[in-house]
């Protein structure tokens, strides 16, 4: 899996990462290599929880724009679901989160994700 091939698609944002927290599951995986059945098989990118700045939005996003700062929620559901039409989108039974396997985290320079689960800053 290749971290440079994402492509933002049109429900999508790509993301300049500012600042990124580690919590207690990056250091499990560091150390364990697993959390119960998410088990690394291959290099994954570590961190969750961050905020940075929008550089690129897909042609579906209008919360979002070119500049903005954010802090973004790392679970990703599947925007079709009922529990995401319902506006419950962290009870969605899909949904899959950045930096558990196989989802690449974002201690890196940019990540692209659904424009859905980022959330504006004030200022
Ligand atoms: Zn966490």
């Amino acid at each position: 899996m290749s971290i440079l091939k994402e492509s933002v698609g049109p429900n999508d944002v790509r993301i300049k990462i500012n600042t990124v927290g580690i919590c207690g599951s990056d250091v499990h995986y560091y150390l364990h290599g697993r959390i119960g059945p998410f088990i690394v098989k291959e290099p994954m990118v570590l961190g969750h929880e961050a905020s940075g700045t929008v550089i690129e939005v897909g042609t579906n996003v209008k919360n979002l724009k070119v500049g903005d700062r954010v802090c973004m929620e790392p679970g990703i559901p599947d925007l079709n679901s009922r529990a995401t039409l319902l506006g419950m989108y962290n009870l969605d039974p899909a949904v899959r989160f950045w930096a558990t396997p196989p989802i690449h985290g974002c201690l890196r320079e940019n990540g692209s994700s659904s424009g859905h689960v980022y959330l504006q800053v004030a200022g």
